[in-house]
């Protein structure tokens, strides 16, 4: 059972130290993580008093099972039909709005529709709440990383020479959905031969050759939390350079995992794999950041990477990826998600990766 109440709750008792009377939440993913609520349309209206979720009729019967915590208002042509007479009533003259995914045109219907009434920009009020899990959304991310790692075990079988890399995704994402998935996290990548060097590569025609290697990326959702996993395989007998690049990349990570920790800086953790890539020299191949958070959306805060400025606390749920891309032959990445405890971390997913898997 997630938290909703007690989520809100401290949202309002954190009012104060925003510098406004009321924070209106418009981001759907925070909407979702205050309330419960999953629709295309609702808003949150928090002061330190209450809290309304608002929506229109096509979501009322929805908000009635789901929200938790909060009062429901429905308006049927405008939220501000329903908002101005809660920004009277609780007499706010600030009002904090979420300056990372308001539109501008969005505050710019708003804004003449409350003439009384500052919009106060607020930064990360509520991403920064989700940056630490509780119980029940790490059981969420569980389920989805379990469904996961049966669907890399199971993939292994389809991955023959002739087979194409849209097939496999395909595949991988109607197993998923069998299993129990709500959805895909994010559409899966399967990049073979001399595509797995592409970063984020989108599934091609191309058929699987003996001596490829292959890069499956990919995740689910359970209850609205992702999962996310890389693995890369061989097909057939590897070759010293692949082992190679495979043994750097796994040890890079492992090396990565150690530094997750409380306190430790992800820009720390970033640079414990990154070194070492860089010192076998293969640092330029290395051009991503080493991870993200993971949450109900797949790439979340906090960041693992050079420019990362934030510090892991317990709860938090990153990904450590690093990878070696080399152009025109191939890439290996490895990805685990991973769970800052109290005085270190837990690997949470399952599937196997000490060595290079040969097919
Ligand atoms: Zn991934
Ligand atoms: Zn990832």
């Amino acid at each position: 059972m997630s938290d909703h109440v007690g989520r809100l709750a401290r949202l309002r008792d954190s009012m104060d130290g925003l510098g406004v009377d009321a924070l209106l939440v418009t981001n759907l993913t925070n909407v979702r993580y205050l309330t419960g609520f999953s629709g295309t349309n609702g808003q949150v209206f928090v002061t330190a008093e209450r809290a309304v979720f608002l929506t229109d009729p096509r979501y009322e019967a929805r908000a009635a099972s789901l929200v938790q915590g909060a009062d429901i208002e429905i308006y049927r042509a405008r939220l501000t039909d329903r908002l101005s007479p809660l920004l009277e009533v609780s007499g706010t003259g600030r009002l904090g709005i979420e300056a990372k995914t308001m539109t501008i045109d969005y505050r710019d219907d708003l804004a003449p529709r409350i003439p009384t009434v500052d919009l106060v920009p607020t930064k990360g009020v509520i991403e920064d709440m989700r940056k630490v899990k509780d119980p029940a959304e790490v059981k969420a991310i569980r389920e989805a990383i379990a469904l996961g790692d049966r669907a890399f075990t199971w993939v292994l079988d389809r991955l023959v020479p002739g087979e194409t890399e849209r097939s496999i995704a395909i595949d991988l994402e109607m197993k998923m959905r069998e299993w129990g998935a709500d959805e895909v996290s994010f559409p899966p990548i399967v990049g073979s031969g001399e595509l797995s060097a592409h970063i984020h590569h989108t599934p091609t025609d191309r058929e699987l050759q003996k001596g490829d290697l292959i890069l499956v990326d990919f995740g689910c959702r359970r209850d609205g939390y992702c999962s996310d996993l890389t693995r890369t395989v061989v097909l057939g007998a590897a070759t010293d350079e692949q082992h190679e690049i495979y043994d750097l990349v796994l040890q890079a990570q492992l090396a990565g995992i150690s530094a997750v920790s409380p306190g430790v800086a992800g820009s720390a953790v970033d640079g414990a794999a990154r070194t070492v890539i860089e010192t076998a020299g293969r640092g330029d191949q290395f051009g991503h950041g080493l991870g993200h958070g993971v949450g109900l959306e797949v790439h979340e805060e906090p960041r693992l990477s050079r420019i990362s400025e934030d510090t892991l606390t317990p709860g938090n749920v990153v990904t450590v990826e690093p990878g070696v891309y080399v152009q025109g032959t191939g890439g290996v990445r490895i990805e685990d998600c991973v769970l800052a405890t109290q005085d270190g971390c837990e690997v949470l997913s399952e599937a196997p990766k000490d060595e290079l898997i040969e097919l």
